[in-house]
């Protein structure tokens, strides 16, 4: 499988000026909403650490979780099937769509039937299949994936949105008004509602004690996906349970503050039985998920409750854009999920991070998301994973940092030598990050020199 270039493609994200800009102020924007949101909360330390808790105990104990959580949900009269992988997942919606002669599925956002490569499997198989999130169904009409697993558009400006719908949804290309979009989309979206034989959603979360589905949104389009057809799937990671009611107040009340800085989502639905006279099928998933489990620097990563806060926060993220990732999750909790489930393919992954632990900082429920990014550096090393330059770079830069001398003289020869190298020799076509910014001058003197000159006799 090829390696993602995430710095070439990055490259090209930051070259339409106008819509990196604006991704970046924009997931600035969320981050700040949500420091303010959680500032009006004094216990938001405390409840970060009992959510962290409740993952934890919840991962340690799975199995027992997963089968007290389909004892229930067939009492309530779900039909439960398990997935090992993503081709059984597929397969197991294709049946069920199949055996009904069902041939249309309006879908509300799950990240996972993305990672599962759903849609395209089923449309190969003549089911049409129309996302109802508005960013989601966004993307589907320009063929792209999500760049955020919150807001799966946020790359886009209104122009571009507006230049799609009139492609496709025939609206007018020069009318980039929010609430003309966004109404645009509800009237052809809605008729997609009325005559679909199928809905689908996610779960942000599944109770084990009560066999219940919750699943949170703005739009309310889950609700309509759920309530119309006769039939609905739901698709679920098997992390995402936890054991009892009372623990969903603990991540209500942080999952859309972190994700958005509001203080909930608009529509927590909770979906427990089938209406009657229809069915309700929930596929439990594993796809990777128990190995991770097992895993002992990185199963942290499964108590991640998709809430993008990390993304918001990282300087990378923002200024190289989701689809630079070339996975299903970009970001932080991309970087450190991505070589799980193939370590060649994402290497380069680990590499696009400061690691300046914001990421850590925000996540509600205390991953320690930099770290994990650290220990994944680590392996690609190990493996033989790195490129051939970065390898003797960073060996050559052990090195230098593990001789206080040799330090100390490359630093003085670097600030000279910077000052006065050719510009072609640091902006040229093969450094794509050397392309969008410039190196800070360098400063006259060392902290070195400076402690020296004004305390080295204190
Ligand atoms: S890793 Fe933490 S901050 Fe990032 S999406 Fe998951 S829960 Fe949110």
């Amino acid at each position: 499988m090829k390696r993602i270039d995430h710095a070439e493609a990055s490259s090209k994200f930051i070259e339409a000026k106008d819509n990196a800009d604006f991704h970046d102020r924009r997931l600035w924007d969320l981050r700040q909403k949500r420091d303010r949101e959680k500032e009006k909360l004094p216990e938001w330390e405390e409840l970060r650490t009992i959510a962290s808790a409740i993952k934890e105990h919840t991962l340690t104990h799975l199995a027992d979780y997963l089968e007290e959580f389909e004892r229930n949900a067939v009492r309530n009269g779900a039909t439960v099937h398990w997935a090992r992988d993503a081709a059984e997942h597929n397969e197991i919606v294709y049946r069920l769509l199949h055996d009904r002669g069902a041939r249309t599925l309006v879908k509300a956002k799950s990240m996972l039937t993305d990672e599962c490569e759903m849609r395209p499997f089923l449309e190969r198989r003549d089911i049409a299949v129309i996302e109802t999130d508005l960013g989601e169904r966004i993307q589907q009409l320009d063929d792209e994936p999500p760049s955020h697993i919150v807001v799966p558009a946020v790359h886009k400006l209104r122009t571009d949105v507006a230049e799609v719908f009139a492609k496709t949804l025939g609206t007018d290309p020069k009318n980039s008004d929010v609430h003309y979009l966004a109404e645009s989309q509800r009237q052809t979206t809605r008729p997609h509602f009325l005559t679909a034989d199928a809905g689908m959603t996610g779960a942000n979360f599944a109770v084990a004690e009560t066999g219940t589905i919750v699943v949170c949104t703005n739009e309310g389009n889950a609700d309509l996906s759920v309530h119309l057809p006769k039939l609905h799937i739901v698709s679920v990671g098997i992390e995402k349970i936890i054991p009892k009611i009372e623990h969903l107040g603990v991540f209500v009340r942080m999952l859309s503050r972190s994700a958005l800085g509001s203080p909930i989502t608009q529509m927590t639905s909770h979906f427990r039985s089938p209406r009657a006279g229809t069915e309700m099928h929930i596929v439990l998933v594993d796809n990777g998920r128990s190995e991770r489990l097992g895993m002992s620097d990185f199963w942290y990563s499964l108590k991640c409750i998709r809430c993008g806060a990390c993304m918001n926060t990282c300087p990378v993220y923002r200024r190289s854009g989701g689809l630079s990732y070339g996975a299903t999750y970009s970001g932080p909790i991309g970087v450190i999920i991505d070589p799980a489930f193939d370590l060649r393919k994402y290497s380069a992954l680990p590499f696009a991070s400061t690691l300046n632990g914001s990421c850590t900082a925000v996540c509600p429920v205390r991953i320690d998301i930099h770290e994990q990014i650290y220990k994944w550096r680590q392996i690609m090393s190990e493996r033989n994973q790195l490129p051939f330059v970065k390898k003797e770079a960073m060996q050559l830069a052990g090195k230098v940092l593990g001789n206080p001398r040799l330090y100390r003289a490359a630093l003085a020869a670097a600030g000279a030598g910077l000052e006065h190298l050719p510009r072609f020799m640091m902006y040229n076509r093969l450094n794509a990050w050397g392309r969008q910014r410039e190196v800070p001058r360098t400063a006259p003197a060392t902290f070195r020199q400076w402690y020296l000159a004004n305390r080295g006799q204190k």
